[in-house]
């Protein structure tokens, strides 16, 4: 159970004053559902300001609080015309407070003709006029907002404010308890690291990198417990060891030769697997290495020794797509394979459920659906996850949890994962690396295509299709998970490509439904249809051969590693490939620098590094790509600086206090609820 001590952060937000429905749905949208969101909601940056006389003190684009006298109204005569309301400063200069959509009501409100305000926002000239566009306060003198020279910024949505997110982060801190200490005593005089509520309170203040760096240090520890607990409950529990003698194996209906990095992988994961220790393994490998049949030998060996195996991938299209090639692969074996997702129901899924039971089922592929609940197997001892960066910790675990003896577990992911980021992950694992491509793979040829000839494309995508080869088109990514601007793109794209394609263009989006979604894929997949539309979902894995042009539109907006992921579902087969980049109207420096580098590279490992350092470098990517870390406090950068250290001291604390046992158990306990990591907690009490 949570500590009593938690329980002001972690009621709901509509307990803070001004916080009813209205609210709710706006804070929401920025993951905000409890007060201690809010009091971990961190400022994106800090603004300071200067206080002027007069303008011309000021630069462009600097930003100011000074004093104006308000002497015209000018309304936006709707359209694109702003609001504008002229105001002098103290020396006469005049300077327009400029007003876009519903905020002019608010400027009519605040700025009657006459009156004196203090002002604060970004000083810029608009042709010859001097402007402040959405002041960032309109006050009324002697007022002491004027007073606040630095103040955060903090991430907003639609309906919130930063005033109104301001006072509500500051309810959150009041109600803050204080909490026992959790840092090692020296460790936090040696860095001058602030006690926890103190921290939080300065890293809402100021650009106070020891307070930001404490509580990035906070989430790191706990999630370095958290996966430490769980490893130790592993093997506690210890695993099955699991020796084949080849007889599945050795009637596989390949139809090529495995590489010399595939053979290698399968003697690592061959030789874990006959451990008692429970196998935990990462294999990783570019994007067309074939992680696949490495993953089904793995499986077989499981079955060899009389186990069953399981593979979960992250969605429900590579589920199928997984499950036909390992049936077809597999058929001469013998082995009895299902595929089980959250889509089944009735008759069919209680047959399998009872199939897994009573062992008739020797390996079953699916999505989650695989590990839920009610799912119970005779004997499950390995477990393959496919494009693990998908699934948080807690799918992990909680299929970690299945059978009575921990299974072996192989993680495979086409997303070469620097180490800091696999110890947060993972804490350590080996690594397997395929690092050799199959024989005969063609380079892809990258163009990067402005907006402007998008009618050419089209003309060519004809050509293409009138070959019999097929291609896809992907729309852009707005953020992290799909929401209505992606299906949106993607409808209206999908739309025009149909009237001039008819027939042959399905659509393929995370919000049809799963059979609409199904029939399109299958569609595709026989070839019948011959243009895919899609969002992201296609990202990863999806295996078409007859796919030779790859359209990625907006691929400013992807990361490098998520182009490369989108890229890769081309250049399967034998033919060669095109890759085009259509970008938007304006780049920036980064977003062309991406652009060139995925003309210049199709090295995953090398694109990897480069996304990493470019993101590193500070501009903020137009998208976050998924799961890259399970952290919403650490950045990346205070995770390769303060995770090793982390990761230490989580190991110390396992080993000397006994996990958390003692004063400052307890304090690592209240740690492990704080950041919901207590599903380490909950372990130990199992076991
Ligand atoms: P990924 O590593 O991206 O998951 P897949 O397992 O989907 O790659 O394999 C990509 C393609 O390469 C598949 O069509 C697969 O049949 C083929 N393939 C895998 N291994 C080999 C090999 N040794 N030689 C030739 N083709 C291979
Ligand atoms: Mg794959």
């Amino acid at each position: 159970m949570r500590p009593q001590v938690l329980n002001p952060l972690f009621a709901e937000t509509e307990t803070l004053d001004g916080v009813g429905p209205k609210l709710k749905k706006p804070l929401e949208r920025l993951g905000l559902r409890r007060v201690k969101d809010i009091a971990y909601h961190l400022p994106e940056r800090f603004v300071t300001r200067r206080v002027i006389n007069t303008v011309d003190d000021a630069g462009e684009g600097e930003q100011i609080i000074v004093k104006l006298t308000v002497t015209e109204h000018r309304g936006g005569r709707g359209g694109r015309t702003p609001y504008r309301v002229l105001a002098q400063d103290g020396a006469g200069n005049v300077i327009a407070l400029t007003y876009f959509g519903r905020a002019s009501f608010s400027a009519k409100k605040q700025l009657p003709v006459g009156t004196t305000r203090w002002v604060a926002g970004k000083l810029e000239r608009y042709g010859d006029m001097l402007q402040i566009v959405h002041p960032d306060h309109v006050v009324e003198e002697g007022s002491d907002t004027v007073q606040r020279l630095c103040e955060p910024v903090y991430r907003l949505s639609e309906g919130l404010t930063q005033p109104k997110i301001a006072g509500l982060v500051e309810q959150a801190l009041a109600t803050a308890p204080e909490l026992p200490e959790w840092i090692e005593r020296s460790h936090a005089d040696a860095t001058g690291w602030p006690d926890w509520r103190e921290a939080l309170r300065l890293a809402h203040r100021s650009e106070h990198s020891e307070a930001r760096n404490r509580l990035a240090y906070d989430e790191l520890l706990a999630n370095s417990l958290a996966l430490m607990l769980v490893r130790a409950d592993n093997r506690k529990r210890m695993g099955q060891p699991l020796r084949g003698d080849g007889s599945y194996r050795g009637k596989l209906d390949l139809p090529f030769p495995l590489t010399g990095a595939q053979k290698r992988s399968i003697a690592e994961i061959e030789d874990d697997m006959a451990q008692e220790a429970p196998m935990l393994r990462l294999l990783q490998g570019d994007v067309g290495a074939g992680k696949t049949v490495v993953a089904l030998e793995a499986m077989l060996i499981a079955v060899e020794a009389g186990a069953q195996a399981a593979m979960l991938a992250p969605t429900e299209i590579l589920a199928r797509q997984h499950y036909e090639s390992v049936r077809r692969m597999a058929e001469p074996t013998g082995a009895r394979i299902a595929l089980l997702t959250g889509r089944d129901k009735g008759k069919a899924r209680e047959a399998t459920l009872i199939a897994l039971l009573d062992g008739s089922i020797d390996i079953v592929i699916g999505t989650h659906a695989i590990f839920q609940d009610k799912v119970a197997y005779r004997n499950l001892a390995m477990v393959v996850i496919d494009e693990q960066h998908r699934f948080g910790v807690g799918q992990r675990l909680m299929l970690a949890s299945k059978g009575k003896r921990a299974p072996h577990v192989l993680a495979m992911t086409a997303t070469p994962i620097p180490r800091t980021l696999t110890l947060a992950q993972y804490g350590e694992l080996d690594v397997s690396k395929l690092d050799e491509l199959p024989p005969g793979r063609q380079a892809i040829d990258t163009v990067v295509m402005g907006p402007e000839k998008i009618g050419l494309l089209v003309d060519r995508l004809a050509a293409q299709m009138a070959e019999g080869r097929q291609s896809y088109w992907v729309c852009p990514m707005v953020r992290e998970t799909e929401g209505p601007e992606e299906i949106a793109a993607a409808e209206a794209r999908f739309a025009s490509l149909e009237q001039r394609f008819g027939s042959d263009v399905v659509l393929v989006h995370g919000q049809l439904s799963p059979e609409t979604k199904d029939a399109a894929m299958e569609r595709f997949a026989r070839g019948d249809a011959k243009l895919l539309v899609a969002t992201t979902v296609i990202e990863v894995g999806v295996d078409v051969p007859n796919a030779t042009l790859m359209v990625i539109e907006q691929a400013e907006r992807f990361g490098l590693s998520q182009l490369h992921q989108l890229r890769g579902r081309v250049g399967r087969g034998s033919e060669r490939s095109v890759c085009i980049l259509l970008r938007g109207d304006t780049l920036s420096e980064t977003a062309r620098e991406r652009l060139s580098l995925m003309r210049e590279t199709q090295d995953g490992f090398q694109l990897a590094e480069e996304d990493l350092r470019l993101r590193g470098g500070g501009e903020l990517l137009g998208t976050r790509q998924s799961g890259d870390t399970p952290f919403t406090i650490a950045s990346l950068e205070q995770m390769s600086q303060l995770l090793p250290k982390a990761y230490d001291d989580a190991r110390v604390m396992m080993e000397r206090d006994g996990g958390l046992e003692g004063k400052r158990g307890e304090a690592a306990r209240i740690l492990l609820y704080l950041f919901e990591r207590d599903f380490g907690v909950r372990t130990l009490r199992g076991g």
